[in-house]
């Protein structure tokens, strides 16, 4: 494992606040003194948890598992300097479209449909919704938005349902970056899927 102590890029402590008296009796985080700031980013559909670290400070990324684990080979094109990741982000997201997952051809067993659909709402209820200005583009295909403007949690790589309520627009994208001191999000729009809310998504 890396140490975490220090971020590689900016230096910075990654030390958070003193753990309490009954936080380290509990036992539950070993000896740790400290809770830490870094971030552990995970990207879905590369790894269920925490695929590297990053800073919160200057979004300089670095690795968590060691150099022969095969997540590290994973987390390698994600991990450098602090625009290494967004880079990196992007790049997969476009290799890798995010879709409502949409199955080619439903079954014929129409509790396996229903079964399939409830499935599908509830991801689609769970997903952190965005609001959006259409009109803003930038880094191509991308838009940014206001942390306040986020409802729900967000992880880099994260596909979340963007909106636009004058119009009532809805669709969706994925979170490319968090810039947690300008309070700023970066995210990949399918701008194709951007619709007037209750038309087919396709
Ligand atoms: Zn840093």
């Amino acid at each position: 494992m890396s140490d975490r102590r220090f971020c590689p890029w900016c230096g910075t402590d990654q030390r958070g606040r003193d753990l309490t008296d009954e936080e380290r009796a509990s036992g539950a985080w070993g000896n740790t003194t400290h809770f830490s700031n870094t971030i552990g980013v995970e990207i879905r559909g590369v790894y269920d948890g925490a695929l590297f670290w990053r800073c919160p400070g200057c979004g300089g990324s670095w690795h968590r598992w060691p150099a022969n684990h095969p997540l590290h080979v994973k987390a390698d094109q994600f991990v450098g300097a602090p625009s290494a990741l967004q880079q990196a982000t992007v790049e997969w997201i476009a290799a890798n479209p995010p879709t409502y997952r949409f199955e080619p051809s439903l079954p014929d067993d129409p509790g396996e449909i229903r079964r399939r659909l409830e499935v599908l709402n509830a991801e689609l209820a769970a997903r952190t919704r965005v609001e959006i200005d259409p009109n803003v583009r930038v880094r191509g295909n991308q838009t940014r938005t206001g942390m306040r403007y986020v409802h729900g949690p967000i992880a880099v790589g994260d596909t979340v349902t963007v909106y636009e309520p004058e119009a009532d627009l809805e669709g969706y994208g994925a979170i490319t970056e968090i810039d947690y001191n300008k309070q700023l999000v970066w995210i990949w729009v399918n701008w194709a899927s951007v619709q007037p809310r209750g038309e087919s998504h396709g």
